[in-house]
């Protein structure tokens, strides 16, 4: 972690500093770089809950608050009690947070430490949305409601955009927050309907502003059946963005018949592939297929499928690309572009869930608060995958003669050794030296 950080502490604190941070100075009696760390550790030690602060670091060893201060390079004479982060996160406008995230992935793509995984030389963008915190009872005016026969629930749910990296890392690039005036009008819309109108509509204000941070990066946008539609063709096609959709019956019903009969006049458009383990996959394709969405607009899409066959049985995949299939890219298509695209779900969104980062923990009451925390889970979750995927730990387990996984048992004993070393280990001047971090490089281990 401290080799990791190593790398980026210089850059992150320089960064906190520049958070807007609205509080009146002389009643301020902690730094800001400070409390960002302070926050930052709630989930890269994966606290599960903001009063764990308190057991956990504040009473919780004798060498946190000189970890801390070296960390941030400050010279605090106490550590913040329980409330201090919520205040502190009130005070720091969730832009300021955009910002150190925006500055962390471009030190990474500047690096190319996620070139491997790009498709066709573009970077892929993995985007989907997920529910971050359901009540029963409405409890904001932006809550979304949903009826499930006689129940009703108020939800809040996020539109994010994943960068893909290899070795399944996945850096947030962008978060859109989806809220009650997405849904418009929803008195005899089925469920289904209003999350389709949600999602685009969350879809039309997170990728104009990806394009605003990122307007070299020619992304290719990867997206489920939901995208599959001349909203999202029309977003992609303005940025002069890519996009790999899951192309399904049910979507676009009439686009989908006419892809199975063309495919019967192709016969030649296929490739099959033996993997040692005993797996095959079989590819096709038909370029050019006509689609005219709701709004008469003209499309020309190209179709690709995968056959995979194993000794647990046959799966099924297609998908929707403005991309030129054909036999040297198929594959790639495919993979990167089609199934990669659970990792979004996998590593982004179920570890999140499913581990001490704790996503659906309700951190604040106050949703402005929270989507702070939730940037600031996005930040952190950067940092532990660059731990746990970066080449340091894989130098650290070949010098103990090792492998990667057997070092600490599990990822959670990762996040549980981090938060011993800060409590319990004094911190070296010498591991944050910027300019021997100046000269580390980073690799993702994608062995
Ligand atoms: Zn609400």
């Amino acid at each position: 972690m401290v080799q990791t950080t190593r790398h980026f502490f210089p850059r992150l604190n320089a960064w906190f500093d520049r958070l807007p941070d609205t509080r009146v100075q002389e009643a301020c009696t902690y730094e800001t770089r400070f409390l960002a760390w302070w926050g930052l550790w709630l989930y890269l030690s994966q606290l599960g809950s903001r009063r764990q602060l308190d057991y956990e670091l504040r009473d919780g060893g004798p060498l946190v608050l000189a970890n801390f201060n070296r960390l941030a390079d400050t010279a605090q004479t106490t550590l913040p009690v329980h409330d201090t982060l919520d205040h502190f996160v009130g005070h720091v406008a969730l832009a300021g947070w955009e910002h150190v995230r925006q500055q962390m992935a471009q030190r990474l793509l500047r690096m190319k430490a996620l070139d491997a995984a790009r498709l066709l030389g573009r970077p892929v963008l993995l985007i989907d949305a997920t529910g971050l915190i359901c009540f029963h009872r409405r409890h904001c005016p932006h809550c979304l409601v949903q009826r499930h026969g006689k129940q009703t629930l108020y939800l809040h749910q996020v539109l994010e955009a994943k960068l893909l990296g290899p070795a399944g890392v996945v850096v947030s690039l962008g978060s859109e927050f989806i809220e009650n005036a997405d849904a418009g009008d929803t008195r005899g819309k089925s469920a289904e309907e209003v999350k389709q109108d949600c999602e685009l509509k969350a879809l039309g204000r997170l990728l104009p502003r990806l394009k605003k941070a990122y307007p070299q990066l020619p992304f290719v946008l990867a997206l489920d059946s939901l995208y599959g539609c001349g909203t999202a063709f029309a977003l992609a096609q303005q940025y002069g963005w890519s996009f790999v959709v899951t192309f399904k019956k049910g979507r676009t019903p009439a686009l989908w018949q006419e892809y199975r009969a063309l495919l019967q006049e192709c016969p030649g458009n296929v490739l099959t592939r033996a993997w040692g383990d005993g797996r095959e996959q079989e590819f096709r394709w038909v370029n050019r297929l006509d689609y005219e969405d709701s709004e008469g607009r003209c499309w020309k899409l190209n179709a690709l499928e995968c056959t995979e066959t194993t000794a647990q049985g046959v799966q099924y995949f297609a998908w929707l690309t403005g991309l030129p299939v054909g036999r040297k890219t198929v594959e790639e298509i495919a993979q990167k572009g089609g199934r990669d695209r659970w990792k979004v779900e996998n590593e982004g969104f179920n570890r999140q869930k499913n581990s001490g980062l704790n996503l659906e923990h309700v951190y604040s009451i106050d949703p402005e608060k929270w989507k702070v925390y939730y940037l600031l889970l996005q930040i952190a979750f950067i940092l532990v995958q660059l731990v746990e995927r970066g080449s340091l730990l894989r130098r650290l387990a070949a010098e103990l003669e090792r492998p990667v996984w057997k070092l600490f048992g599990s990822l959670r004993n990762v996040a549980r050794r981090l938060l011993d070393s800060l409590r319990f280990v004094r911190w070296d001047d010498e591991w944050f030296d910027a300019a021997a971090a100046a000269g580390l490089r980073i690799g993702i281990d994608s062995s």
